[in-house]
């Protein structure tokens, strides 16, 4: 898309090092460049189909969070690396309903809320395991069918209707910009997001929790920054290419 290549092929402790350090470099330059602190951005490591020997090396050399799109892959990795238990999944994209027990029994974060009815079956299934989650509602800002979210106009009535759901943190909004090489057409999604987040957190009852804007991948990562992310998730650009390599698209 825009300017991050994925990385080479990382294959030992000290190439994730390299790759992680060279990521954060340029979340902290593009902080920087936007006149915001440089701890204001979380890198979040997006480790989908990567297998779990190869993340012991990442999480060796300092990956804490594991960012995974599949529940049954994320959940699979929490078994074999159980013997990490500092070690915290973030469940990215969509959930079916019949999937959230799985999600309530490992994960912290959860980014793609998108119905009270997945909400409230989250809501029971984190009763039974007694954990809680922390929740972003995901936003669809490029208009594409193919990426879930809600439209921005329903985002307020979501976060009012979760908040007697007392094992769901709100944490704040995540989006997916449209899969183009216009710089300005990105950053407008990126900015739908942060307004819509301005306007919603007027109307939630623990505005001081819901603080974060997830948006951002290993291709525009750094206009997110500019547009206020708070969390991106960086895969390709830690990991190295996955199967066919996206090369920018340009
Ligand atoms: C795969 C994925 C990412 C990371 O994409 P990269 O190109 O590997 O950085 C971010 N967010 C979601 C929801 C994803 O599925």
């Amino acid at each position: 898309m825009t300017s991050q290549p994925a990385a080479e092929h990382a294959a030992t402790t000290e190439d994730f090092a390299h790759n992680l350090d060279a990521v954060q470099s340029k979340i902290e330059a593009a902080a920087l460049a936007a006149g915001r602190p440089v701890d204001s951005v979380r890198l979040l490591p997006v480790t989908k189909t990567i297998p779990s020997e190869r993340l012991r090396l990442a999480i060796a050399a300092g990956v804490t969070t594991l960012g995974e799109n599949k529940v049954q892959e994320a959940q699979a990795k929490s078994e074999e690396l159980a013997d990490l238990p500092d070690l915290r999944y973030a469940i990215i994209g969509p959930l079916q309903r019949n999937k959230a027990k799985f999600v309530a029994r490992f994960a912290h974060e959860f980014h793609a809320l998108d119905s009270l009815r997945l909400a409230e079956t989250l809501q029971r299934q984190l009763e039974d395991q007694d954990r809680s989650l922390e929740v972003y509602i995901q936003v669809n800002t490029s208009g594409e069918d193919t990426k879930s979210g809600l439209q921005a106009s329903e985002v307020a009535e979501l976060a009012q209707a979760i908040e007697p759901l007392d094992r769901l943190v709100l944490r704040g909004l995540m989006t997916m910009a449209t899969n183009t090489t216009d710089e300005q057409v990105i950053r407008g999604c990126f900015r739908e997001l942060r307004q819509c987040a301005e306007q919603v957190r007027q109307k939630v009852s623990h505005p001081e929790l819901f603080t974060e804007l997830s948006m951002g991948m290993s291709g525009d990562f750094e206009l997110a920054i500019a547009e206020g992310a708070t969390v991106v998730r960086v895969g390709q650009g830690i990991f190295g290419a996955r199967q066919h390599p996206p090369r920018n698209n340009a």
